[in-house]
């Protein structure tokens, strides 16, 4: 009996001892699906901390950047309410508007530099401010000076005038894309490649600046670009000029002409009143051009002109019978209405030209920069024959924009230029070929 117990009692032993054991490995088989789980789940936990990190470590970075352009806008900001605030009594503006009185024309530039001084003196609403900035426009469009042009119609749309934008004034944002930029910077490349002995000079015709040339420095780039809108030839050549300056294709009283009879007698007394000063060139990348001061005068009928610049163009743009001179000096006028005169004396190659040697023994050395050599004058008229008689037409600017309304005076006496002179300038073309007359009256007297 005692044995049947004892076995009894193993084989319940064994089976508790089974059962148990059994439950353990269940138990830790569970256990260990448990922990594979677990270490899943930590490492899920793990791996979408570390990218929660990783996008949070994103997004500080982006709000670094963020706050660091605010501080820099803030900084512009600052920097603008302080210049407001320094020109807020308006003295700055009143002494630079005495300063200015004397003179009767304002450069370009001096008008684009009212505009923004009034602009930040008086607010947008300034009707002063319009009007400077209107004549900016008016004067930097004869002399495609992009600066100012910019500077100009920006002032505009800051006071609330719907006018088109030059798509190279616009900031880098608005025009990012857009295939303008491409070919603007293409065509930068080709300026670096040609330089300066490829003849892109243009005779900036009617470029009148009679103060300073913009900023200089940091200007120079931007006026490469403004060169880039039109050449002497192949892509942006004058056959071009009209896609971008209507004028210059549709205009019906165009520049330069062959100028051959039949002419029409003219009464017109003009004569020329040149003053000495001193000397201011400019290389704008079309042409060399001299701006002077005011003071030299041209009589049409008694109506003073005044001189605003002269300069130079190779071969001369005008044919007389079909043929052209080596070069051609074409003084720009203008009188208080505002009416534009163009004297054209034609330079025959022959003995060496005294006055152009000063001029050439001063010739800028880099473009866009007005160069004031130290006590040089030049008196314009050196560059004058002494008979005055003339062709005359009524015609236009010969570079773009090619603005009609300009009285031309061709004198029919020619002046010397030494062939080495005409090599020495520093463009190889800078001509706009003739155009036609389209009906128009020639003159002579
Ligand atoms: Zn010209």
């Amino acid at each position: 009996m005692k044995r049947i117990l004892l076995e009894v009692f193993l084989v319940a032993a064994l089976i508790g001892a089974g059962v148990f054991g059994f439950m353990n490995q269940k138990q830790a088989s569970v256990s260990k699906a448990k922990i594979t789980e677990l270490n899943a789940a930590v490492e899920a936990a793990e791996k979408s901390a570390k990218e929660k990190e990783e996008s949070i470590k994103g997004a500080e970075e982006e709000m670094q950047a963020l706050q660091q352009e605010l501080t820099t806008l803030e900084g512009k900001a600052n920097q603008l309410e302080a210049v407001k605030a320094a020109l807020a009594s308006g003295s700055t503006l009143s002494d630079l508007e005495n300063a200015y009185k004397k003179e009767k024309t304002l450069s370009a530039e001096r008008q684009a530099g009212m505009g923004a001084l009034r602009m930040l003196t008086k607010g947008t609403e300034d009707p002063g401010a319009l009007e400077a900035f209107r004549k900016a426009l008016q004067l930097s469009e004869l002399g495609d000076r992009k600066n100012t042009i910019c500077a100009a119609q920006l002032g505009l749309v800051a006071a609330g005038e719907k006018i088109k934008v030059m798509a190279d004034c616009l900031p880098k944002s608005e025009k990012a894309g857009s295939g303008d930029k491409e070919e603007k910077d293409s065509h930068d490349k080709d300026d670096g490649k040609g330089k300066k002995d490829d003849g892109k000079g243009k005779g900036k015709d009617d470029g009148h600046s009679h103060g300073k040339k913009d900023d200089g420095h940091g200007a120079k780039k931007d006026e490469k670009h403004a060169a880039a809108h039109w050449d002497y030839e192949g892509e942006m050549g004058p056959e071009k000029w009209g896609k971008e300056f209507p004028t210059c294709g549709k205009g019906k009283s165009q520049s330069p002409l062959d100028i051959k009879g039949p002419f029409v007698k003219s009464r017109m007394v003009v004569s020329a009143d040149y003053k000495e000063g001193a000397l201011k060139m400019i290389n704008n990348g079309h042409t060399i051009q001299v701006n002077t001061p005011p003071g030299s005068k041209l009589r049409v009928d008694g109506i003073v002109h005044e001189l605003l610049q002269f300069h130079f163009h190779k071969p001369s743009e005008e044919k007389i019978d079909g043929k052209p001179m080596a070069m051609v000096v074409h003084f720009v006028h203008k009188n208080a209405d505002g009416k534009l005169a163009v004297l054209g004396v034609l330079l025959k190659e022959g003995n060496e030209n005294p006055g152009i040697k000063t001029l050439w023994a001063n010739l800028p050395k880099e473009q866009n920069v007005e160069y004031l050599p130290e006590g040089v004058n030049f008196n314009p008229g050196n560059l004058l024959p002494r008979e005055f008689d003339f062709y005359s037409y009524e015609g236009s600017l010969t570079t773009p924009p090619c603005t009609e309304g300009v009285r031309f005076f061709i004198l029919k006496t020619t002046v010397n230029i030494a062939k080495e002179q005409v090599q020495a300038f520093p463009f190889k073309m800078n001509a706009r070929p003739v155009q036609p007359l389209n009906g128009r009256e020639l003159l002579s007297n």
